[in-house]
């Protein structure tokens, strides 16, 4: 296999943290890496921007509110325009030899599907869309004949260093992990954390609801889940590991004792990079490593009293059907009412626990029972976050089934 000369990109979420180093890299070499569709959910402004310098063919605002305005940035430009959810599947089925899926939430599992079952490359940031649909996105890839490669920079880490034509080799799978802002808070001061706290990541610049998730380690815990089933690993042969510095990206080691790492310093155009250019390489602007100037590796066992969303995950897949669908509809109500002031930081995990323990799971066969499981989980979490406020489960319901 080589790297063909030029490879056709479409970017899902092109304006989030994820979507934007992925422009960043191919705007450097735009004759490698012509551009079909870029999609983005209400900013419009930079959508237009991106799609102007990137010269690409379509470009989709999921908000329908804001077609006009897309529509006038663009004109003159030939570049189309299209608005609203199908707009958005569509533009993944469009002819891209590689589609970036950097949409966050469960929300872009129907885009990564459609480009998933046209047989593309999908490089892959969402990890919602395998922690919510993982049997059903891996079957339809096998199907298609897609090419699923990890974006998440721990399973990207991984994918560089598993021995795919061994896998029977591998004793474990080593996930390394930050730790977030709160590593070494109590649980009584974590109880007043705000928003802007959660928000502030030590090493890692990041979407609003990751950083959220990456500081309850619920992002761990998502991460736990989508290793399982990019990689066909049990829940019992993957460990996480502390390492606050966020050097080693993950590990994996084998039956002989080896463990092989992949390290770099904490910039996802690296793992973005490694995903476009498989399987070669390219070059990217991300700092080099400086071990001598680092000095020190740390690792720590994570404090399973204070982060419960790890054992949560690891419950949830364990239980297996839609039991991970559940859990992460219920953590995106959570998360997105603590960003907006409406539960405290605890809260979250508490939801997260309630709604896994008391929506009943079933079997995942197709799109429908992920839908309904989804749905069940997102009106429930709701009504434990407030049980008077009719009108909010009602459209946290519709958000849920509009993706
Ligand atoms: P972000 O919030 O910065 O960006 C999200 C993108 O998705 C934006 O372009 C937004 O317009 C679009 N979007 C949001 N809601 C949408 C909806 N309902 N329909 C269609 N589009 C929608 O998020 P991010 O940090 O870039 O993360 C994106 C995904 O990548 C997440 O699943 C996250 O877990 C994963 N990820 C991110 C990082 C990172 O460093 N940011 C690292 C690893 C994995
Ligand atoms: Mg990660």
């Amino acid at each position: 296999l080589t790297t063909p000369a030029t490879r056709r990109v479409t970017i899902l979420g092109s304006t989030g943290s994820v979507g934007c180093s992925t422009v960043d890299l191919i705007a450097r070499e735009p004759e490698r890496f012509p551009v079909e569709a870029l999609t983005a959910q209400s900013n419009v402004t930079l959508l237009a921007e991106q799609a102007l310098s990137l010269k690409a063919r379509l470009a989709v605002i999921g908000d329908e509110a804001l077609l006009p305005e897309l529509r006038q940035r663009l004109a003159g430009s030939g570049i189309e325009a299209a608005a609203g959810v199908e707009a958005i599947v569509e533009a993944a089925d469009r002819p891209a030899d590689l589609v970036m899926a950097a949409i966050v939430g469960a929300a872009g599992l129907e885009p990564t599907l459609a480009a998933v079952r046209r047989g593309a490359i999908v490089a892959l940031a969402n990890k919602e869309s395998l922690v919510c649909a993982g049997p059903l996105v891996m079957r339809e890839a096998a199907l298609h004949g897609a090419t699923i490669l990890p974006v998440d920079s721990e399973h990207n880490a991984i994918f560089q260093v598993f021995d795919f034509d061994a896998p029977e080799t591998v004793d474990r799978v080593i996930l390394t992990a930050s730790g977030g802002p709160f590593r070494t808070l109590s649980l009584g001061d974590m109880r007043d954390v705000t928003p802007a706290q959660a928000i502030a990541h030590p090493v890692w610049s990041m979407g609003a609801k990751i950083s959220v998730d990456s500081a309850t380690l619920m992002n761990k815990g998502l991460e736990l889940i989508e290793a399982s089933f990019l990689f066909s690993v049990p829940e019992a042969k993957i460990e996480v590991l502390i390492h606050p510095q966020s050097v080693i990206h993950s590990m994996v080691s084998y039956v002989d004792g080896s463990v092989l790492a992949q390290l770099g310093t904490p910039d996802m155009r690296t793992p973005i990079a490694v995903a476009l250019a498989w399987p070669g390489r390219m070059p990217t602007p991300a700092a080099r490593l400086d071990l001598a100037a680092i000095a020190k590796l740390t690792f720590e066992v994570p404090d399973f009293a204070r982060f419960p969303a790890l054992n949560l995950t690891r419950q949830a897949l364990q239980s297996g059907g839609s039991a991970p669908t559940i859990l992460n509809a219920a953590n995106e109500v959570a998360v997105d009412a603590f960003l907006n002031g409406r539960i405290g930081f605890l809260d979250i995990t508490r939801i997260v626990e309630q709604t896994l323990s008391r929506v009943p799971s079933g079997p995942l066969g197709e799109l429908a029972a992920v839908h309904e499981a989804d749905g069940a989980a997102r009106r429930y979490a709701a009504h434990l976050i407030d049980p008077t406020d009719d009108d909010r489960v009602v459209r946290v319901q519709t958000r849920g089934r509009n993706r």
